[in-house]
């Protein structure tokens, strides 16, 4: 909820120190404009920080600050030993403090906390990934004629602006953060405003390594004023973007002014595929875990199962009976395995969709409702959905309802299930479960998707490229391919 500025609160009274502000230019800042936003626990709708808003005026500040630190400042010609360093010690020092990170990635995000404490691990091994990969070479010479020599050198491309959503905060900040200063670029960064208190207190991180001053910029706000601003601002030389497709297509728009390098890793509505050889009862913990991880706020959730025919009843009646059990409740309580979604419109958003489900004439297996007993009662929590006997053109097969919402198709041979799993708009993940070795290498290499698992659904590692074909995205991050989306590649020829 964002709010009105607060008159009663001027620079310098004691109340601002409760205030979270802004990191620009080595320094921690309010907004310009005063205003504020509350931020809420999803589990209970309490205010749990208040945050300085910032605006276009506050991007640009920023944004100032990381142009001079990368050109005046020297930051682009750092040793690459030194960039290294750095995130190493930020690394370390995340890692130091993983419990309180991932706590308050719980209360902010709602997700059960033995999650955020992989989320926190695995932000700690991206940072040391990129802080390794900075020192690694990645130039080449090439041959041509005498007396010539030929190399080809990386280079930063400068300042880059890195805007990302509320499921993965503390996570996503480190797969743009890490890559980008690992290539010595110098970044002006946005977390979403629903979830931006890990993010805030990793600057705080990065402020006590000793990043130089304008190096790392954090600016908090909305995402029309600050994001638009970041993604259409000529200083900004790239824009990388993890969010909603319709976002990212705005944000490709706005980049045009000056032609920025773009990134984006946007939606998905993913297929997991389980043929009737699969192993039964793999099958079926997979085929939970991919939609409800993470109350099935992931971009890559497997949000569309696809059953071979002979299998559908007993698969979904075991997924059913399953997901009866799975126990949702606050991201604290000890043994939660499904906490609320992050906000009440979200939740809104989600529950629209069960409805728009039962008019298609889907049949809802189970859920679709909001829990509201006991402790739940003032948290966005929706139980554990299921819908059967779907159609392709129905608006739940079709668009991305990013929650905890399973939709069950069936197939009647393989050529059937991969024209299925491509009848997508997207093409960020697939799955496939076989134990035909042959039919599942047949089968993945037929999918539209950039990220794919056989017999398994939703491990990520640091060294292998992710991001989607299709209208999944642009771009990969992580990885080799990751570092270099923010380098720019250099030719030197040399008569000597
Ligand atoms: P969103 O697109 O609404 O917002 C994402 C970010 O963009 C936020 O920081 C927001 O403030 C900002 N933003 C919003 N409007 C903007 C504008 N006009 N200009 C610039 N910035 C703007 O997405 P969300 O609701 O926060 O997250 C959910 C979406 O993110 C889902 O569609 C999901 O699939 C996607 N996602 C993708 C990946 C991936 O790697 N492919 C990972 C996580 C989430």
């Amino acid at each position: 909820a964002k709010l009105n500025k607060c008159d009663e609160l001027v620079q310098g009274d004691e109340n601002m120190a409760d205030i979270l502000q802004m990191y620009i230019n080595g320094e921690w800042t309010f907004a310009e404009s005063g205003e504020i936003r509350e931020v809420l626990n999803p589990a209970t709708g309490e205010i749990i920080a208040v945050i300085t808003e910032g605006n276009e005026a506050d991007a640009r500040r920023a944004i100032a600050a990381a142009k001079h630190a990368f050109y005046e400042g020297g930051w682009w010609d750092t040793p690459a030993s030194e960039r290294a360093r750095l995130l190493f010690e930020i690394a370390n020092k995340l890692e130091a403090r993983a419990a309180e990170f991932a706590a308050l990635e719980t209360d902010d995000n709602g997700k059960p906390l033995r999650e955020a404490e992989f989320d926190v691990a695995d932000a700690v091994a991206c940072f040391r990934y990129y802080a390794g990969l900075a020192t690694k070479p990645h130039g080449q010479t090439y041959e041509v004629a005498d007396p010539m020599q030929a190399m080809v050198v990386r280079e930063p491309i400068g300042v880059c602006g890195q805007i990302i959503p509320w499921n993965y905060p503390l996570l996503m900040s480190a797969w743009k953060l890490a890559p980008a200063l690992a290539a010595g670029n110098a970044v002006v960064f946005k977390p979403s405003e629903v979830t931006p208190l890990t993010a805030i207190r990793l600057f705080s991180i990065i402020d006590e390594v000793g990043v130089p001053a304008g190096v790392a910029n954090l600016v908090l706000g909305a995402g029309p004023t600050v994001g638009q601003e970041i993604a259409s601002n000529h200083d900004v030389d790239k824009v990388a973007f993890t969010g909603g497709t319709a976002t990212g297509r705005t944000i490709m728009k706005a980049a045009t002014g000056n032609l920025k390098k773009i990134s984006l890793e946007l939606g998905g509505k993913s297929p997991n595929i389980v043929f009737a050889d699969a192993d039964f009862d793999t099958a079926v913990d997979y085929a939970l875990f991919a939609i409800f991880a993470n109350q099935g706020q992931v971009c890559s959730a497997g949000s569309r199962l696809l059953l071979e025919e002979s299998i559908h009843d007993k698969f979904v009646e075991a997924l059913v009976e399953r997901a009866k059990k799975i126990k949702v409740g606050p991201g604290h309580t000890e043994g939660t395995e499904m906490g609320p979604l992050v906000s009440k419109a979200h939740m809104e958003k989600v529950l629209g969709y069960v409805e728009i489900g039962k008019e298609e004439g889907a049949t809802l297996a189970c859920g679709g409702e909001r829990l509201m007993d006991g402790a739940l009662a003032n948290g966005n929590f929706v139980a554990p959905t299921i819908f059967t006997n779907t159609t392709p053109d129905m608006r739940i097969v079709k668009e991305e309802i990013f929650g905890p919402v399973l939709v069950v198709q069936t197939f009647k041979d393989e050529a059937d299930a991969i024209k299925l799993a491509n009848d997508t708009v997207y093409g960020l993940a697939g799955g496939v479960f076989t134990n035909d070795g042959a039919k599942a290498q047949r089968v993945i290499r037929k999918l539209r998707a950039g990220i794919t698992w056989i017999n398994s659904y939703h491990p990520t590692y640091n060294e292998a490229p992710w991001g989607g074909y299709k209208q999944s995205g642009i771009g990969r991050e992580l990885g080799t391919f990751g570092f270099e989306e923010y380098t720019e590649v250099k030719q030197i020829n040399i008569n000597l």
